[in-house]
């Protein structure tokens, strides 16, 4: 049997009742089978970065998993799914967009699977509501160097 494994998923929707979107994935994370939600950041307001349209409603959720990291990443492809999220172009609007940010300490570097994810170090969305939730993953000079992005916090998930 294998150990179980805390990982970080990050949430983003800027199309519909954004905040809604984040709320039933948080759900549907949550009665995944292997999957326990343990913890989860306040919802956050950002104006869009290499993306378009109204703003986005960004959230980060900790889960302890049994699932491997491909599998965790396929049940989080199938809610997005389940959500109507359609890719007609990169970085397109979405009605959910999940991430898996951190899988424990894995370093992976696969075709379809890259964790740490590779962007998240860039973003004020995914730093911010990560520290909320895990501080010992995020340093101050991350922070830092991310100040410059407007993002505001929006009240609970
Ligand atoms: P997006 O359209 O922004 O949701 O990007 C999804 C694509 O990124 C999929 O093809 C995934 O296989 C790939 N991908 C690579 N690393 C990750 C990751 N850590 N989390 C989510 N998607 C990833």
């Amino acid at each position: 049997m294998r150990d179980w494994v805390t990982a970080c998923i990050g949430l983003g929707a800027n199309l519909g009742d954004a905040s809604a979107a984040l709320r039933a994935a948080t759900h549907s994370i949550d009665t995944l089978n292997e999957v326990r939600l343990t913890r989860r950041s306040s919802l956050y307001g950002s104006s869009p970065v290499d993306s378009s349209g109204p703003d986005y409603v960004n959230a980060v959720v900790q889960v302890q998993t049994r699932l491997t990291a491909p599998q965790l990443l396929a049940a989080l492809q199938r809610i997005e799914l389940q959500a109507g999220r359609e890719r007609p172009f990169l970085n397109a609007p979405r009605t959910l967009d999940l991430d898996l940010l951190l899988f424990g300490d894995a370093r992976i570097c696969s075709p379809a699977l890259v964790v740490p994810h590779p962007r998240m170090a860039e973003r004020a969305f995914v730093l911010r509501p990560l520290a909320e939730l895990a501080p010992d993953r995020v340093s101050a000079e991350q922070l830092s160097r991310v100040a410059g992005q407007s993002v505001w916090c929006l009240g609970p998930l």
